[in-house]
């Protein structure tokens, strides 16, 4: 006599197995707007997680049963492939105020930008011949010239990143040999970029010299010897060292190095350029170092970054001195980092707009610009657009908002916002929603109420923004 089922096998034979399951109708009409295989692969995920609370105890027979009746399944099933095409790099409204907000992308383009970019990724373009001759040249010869342009350096160049900007000049000067750095400037940008970890990969020593709070030129001076390949200075983006302090200027450092014929170089991150027609950021950003004095100062060679307050899209930017962008670009690793045509058009394009007098446009300049007087009517129009949905509490409030990207840590720019408490149901809870929108809305959660600040809406986002509100209170 074979023994009964415990509940658990008995519950373990409730679960349909994957052909019955996908021949269900609801599971049917999921393969109708989506790959089958992907249907199977979430319906795989799905059982799993039910087997799972089963075999732990936390699903029993009953229970079960009363689940597969309900339909929970397939309801599950419809949520998983909701979220599954809902993934992915699609357009978000950035509510937060933190204008160069790295998790929904820094800086969005210019719209002249991010039209050369779409001509560059669905057409030909010309991107390494010269059409006059019809030779073949370098991507960013152009480059080049713009940035020298901009900038006043001799030369210039461009790879993926700043981080990989920095890879290629530690790769290129400190590689075998070693670079001095201050100990109050061995930062860790957001992501993960540790300015040791990347010298170490590039293969190059690291010298440490003075202290977290004080360094001076001295102590570069006497750390300099025959291994020595670059002094380098790091800006420290993501926090200040404020009371008792001393660091050697990027004047004093280009000095010693043209003294002592070591390689000088400045990782100024941000990148502020401030010039004609520019709006003025600098008194703003609270000390923010600009990139035209770091290239005045004399060092070999200045890197930042394109997305952050330059205002393009994603890039590392290399400026300095003809015979040392030239050694850049005879490095083997340039060749791994460059840039793709797409950004490149876009950074083109941007570096442009900065020359022509027109960098007052760029979105995220704009938006840093923007004085908290131009953003109250803004706040005001957001909030009598919400007013016409039910069960919302707004309030106009008094804020700060973040530059972000580690640029200025510490300012807060004045900006007016709309407080939002949910009648029913927690501002966090509300702000999930929002996200989960079909356009989806990030938004600042505190004091539970959800904060909404319209210095980093783009044209067509307040709509969008209503619409996400709209649906997340019919769904709540
Ligand atoms: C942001 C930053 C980097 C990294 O730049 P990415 O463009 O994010 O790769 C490197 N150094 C400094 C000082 C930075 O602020």
């Amino acid at each position: 006599m074979a023994r009964p089922p415990t509940d658990r096998e008995s519950a373990f034979r409730l679960l349909p197995a994957m052909d019955e399951l996908l021949r269900a109708p609801r599971a049917a009409a999921l393969c109708a707007r989506a790959p089958r295989a992907l249907v199977q692969e979430l319906a795989a995920a799905e059982l799993a997680a039910w087997r799972d609370d089963i075999k732990a105890g936390r699903l029993d027979a009953a229970e079960l049963e009363a689940r597969l009746a309900a339909g929970e399944l397939f309801t599950r099933l419809e949520q998983r492939l909701a979220r599954e095409l809902g993934r992915g790099v699609v357009r978000a409204v950035n509510a937060s105020g933190v204008v160069l907000n790295t998790g929904l992308g820094r800086a969005p383009v210019h719209p002249e930008a991010a039209e050369a970019m779409r001509v560059a990724a669905e057409s030909y373009c010309v991107l390494e011949v010269d059409r006059w001759s019809g030779e073949r040249n370098q991507r960013d010869d152009y480059l080049s010239d713009l940035l020298r342009r901009l900038t006043g350096a001799e030369a210039g160049i461009g790879v993926n990143n700043n981080a990989g900007a920095v890879l290629l000049l530690f790769s290129t000067f400190a590689q075998g040999r070693s670079a001095i750095v201050s100990r109050g400037e061995l930062v860790e940008i957001g992501g993960s970029f540790r300015v040791p970890n990347v010298m170490e990969r590039a293969g190059a020593e690291l010298v440490e010299v003075g202290t977290t709070n004080r360094t001076r030129l001295a102590d570069y001076a006497s750390a300099i010897d025959a291994r020595t390949g670059l002094l380098i200075k790091v800006h420290t983006s993501n926090f200040r060292v404020v009371g008792f302090t001393e660091e050697a200027t990027a004047d004093e450092l280009a000095r010693l190095g043209r003294e002592r014929g070591v390689t000088s170089a400045y990782d100024l991150g941000s990148g502020l350029w401030e010039g004609d027609g520019a709006p003025a950021l600098a008194p703003l950003l609270g000390g923010e170092p600009l990139l035209l004095d770091a290239v005045k100062s004399g060092v070999d060679v200045v890197t930042f970054s394109g997305d952050k307050l330059l205002g393009g899209p994603q890039a590392g930017l290399l400026v300095g001195r003809r015979a040392t962008i030239a050694a850049l670009r005879k490095n083997p690793l340039y060749r791994a980092l460059r840039l793709d045509k797409v950004a490149l058009a876009g950074l083109e394009k941007t570096l442009e707009l900065l020359l022509a007098g027109r960098g007052a446009e760029l979105p995220a300049r704009a938006m840093l610009a923007a004085t908290a007087n131009e953003l109250r009517p803004r706040a005001e129009e957001l909030q009598r657009a919400l007013s016409a949905l039910p069960g919302l509490a707004l309030e106009l409030v008094s804020e700060g908002s973040q530059p972000g990207s580690g640029s200025a840590p510490g300012v807060l720019l004045p900006t007016w916002a709309v407080r939002v408490r949910p009648a029913r149901g927690s501002a966090g809870a509300l702000a999930a929603r929002l996200r989960a929108a079909p356009v989806p809305v990030f938004t600042r959660v505190q004091d539970d109420a959800v904060l909404l600040d319209p210095r980093t809406l783009l044209p067509g986002d307040l709509e969008r923004l209503v619409d996400a509100f709209r649906g997340a209170l019919a769904g709540s």
